[in-house]
């Protein structure tokens, strides 16, 4: 069978996240759909996924900065049949958020053809609801922004 099938999340209820006081605000925005990462107040530097101290300067105070969203594909894979859903396919990322140097996601790009996805291309945020009323960061492909 040849049929192209688009890229989709797991389930709504399949999908937990646990928080501590260094990720809450991460999820806490995202709930608002706003996409954010924590910057050190003292250097600069982006710190994703959040950190207590900072890697360059050990300072522990941190800014949250709201990022416009876009992203590109640093990797990827294609996860077809994931147990007990014969009938999804999967593509897992890894983005680099350009509004955030340094910083890298792990996320999921959906509604897109898996053979269709490739390094280097654009993409842009949207929420999926998961279980407990949170909202999850996944990616759509940016058709406003260059390829
Ligand atoms: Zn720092």
């Amino acid at each position: 069978m040849t049929e192209s099938r688009l890229a989709s999340v797991l389930p709504t209820e399949r999908v937990r996240i646990a928080t501590d006081a260094s990720t809450e605000p991460f999820w806490q925005a995202a709930k608002q759909r706003r996409l954010v990462a924590p910057k050190c107040s003292d250097c600069g530097t982006f710190r994703l996924p959040p950190t207590p101290f900072c890697p360059e300067c050990q300072s522990t105070s941190m800014d949250w900065v709201e990022l416009s969203g876009r992203a590109t594909v640093y990797s990827f894979a294609v996860v077809h049949k994931f147990p007990g859903y014969p009938d999804l396919t999967l593509v897992p990322v890894v983005v680099d958020l350009p509004d955030a140097p340094g910083t890298r996601l792990v996320t999921n790009v959906v509604d897109v053809a898996p053979e269709d996805v490739h390094i280097g291309m654009n993409l842009t945020v949207d929420f999926h609801p998961i279980s407990d009323g949170w909202l999850l960061p996944i990616f759509r492909v940016d058709t406003a922004g260059e390829g």
